[in-house]
């Protein structure tokens, strides 16, 4: 289920509380290792930056910072607005 409306209004960029927008059937790369994902459209490899595995390819919803263009991963419903030094890897690098 997308996230609501009302819901996407009131979420901001945590690092320069600008506007961020939704996308939904996103690739991402899983590394079922690490459990963790990264925005596939950012990576070079499709191996995992922390292990070496290869990662799977699923489908995701992302939000995307209009200022910055950091990403923040829907999962499960609930968004992650992680700052940077939560993340496991950062946007745009
Ligand atoms: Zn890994
Ligand atoms: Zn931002």
């Amino acid at each position: 289920m997308p996230i609501s409306k009302e819901l996407l209004e009131i979420l901001a960029c945590p690092i320069d509380k600008k506007d961020v927008e939704y996308k939904k059937d996103e690739d991402f790369l899983l590394c079922k290792k690490c459990d963790i994902r990264y925005y596939a459209e950012r990576m070079k490899q499709n191996t995992c930056p922390k292990c070496g595995e290869e990662m799977e390819k699923i489908k995701g919803e992302v939000l995307v910072c209009v200022e910055c263009n950091r990403w923040y991963p829907i999962i499960d419903d609930i968004p992650h607005m992680l700052p940077d030094e939560l993340r496991e890897d950062l946007a745009g690098q």
